[in-house]
């Protein structure tokens, strides 16, 4: 048996954006953190050590793409799959923030599907999934 893995963090300002995802991975099982800001959303990386982090990249401190600079220059983040979440969709967005250090990208507004199926990539199936299916 491997590990019981942390929880996803999911940095994003938006207030809806955030019910829509806890609602998402909550009903799967996931066990989901939330910060408002970039700074805060650091502390709680290194507090809280997530598996898997949703990332804004429009945030009212430091931008997504800083945080995600900060996270591959800290030695004890640098590991953290980060899909960058967002509403820009300009040519060559994605290829950008891949570049930039994201693992991966979703854009806004969020399919559902899309969205487990990206966590389960990234993440694999909630520890309580199997559980909570048979209920
Ligand atoms: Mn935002």
């Amino acid at each position: 048996m491997s590990e019981p893995k942390g929880p996803i963090l999911y940095i994003e300002d938006n207030y809806h954006n955030r019910r829509l995802v806890r609602k998402i991975l909550g009903s799967r099982g996931y066990s989901v953190l939330e910060a408002e800001d970039g700074q805060t959303g650091l502390a709680m990386l290194r507090e809280r050590r997530p598996a898997l982090l949703l990332l804004d990249i429009g945030l009212p401190d430091i931008d997504g793409l800083e945080v995600v600079a900060r996270i591959r220059a800290d030695e004890e983040l640098a590991g953290t799959p980060v899909v960058a979440v967002t509403a820009s969709a300009m040519r060559g967005d994605r290829e950008r923030f891949l570049e930039q250090g994201c693992d991966d990208y979703l854009s806004k507004p969020l399919q559902a599907m899309e969205l487990l199926e990206l966590v389960e990539r990234y993440y694999g199936p909630a520890a309580s999934s199997m559980k909570e299916s048979q209920q």
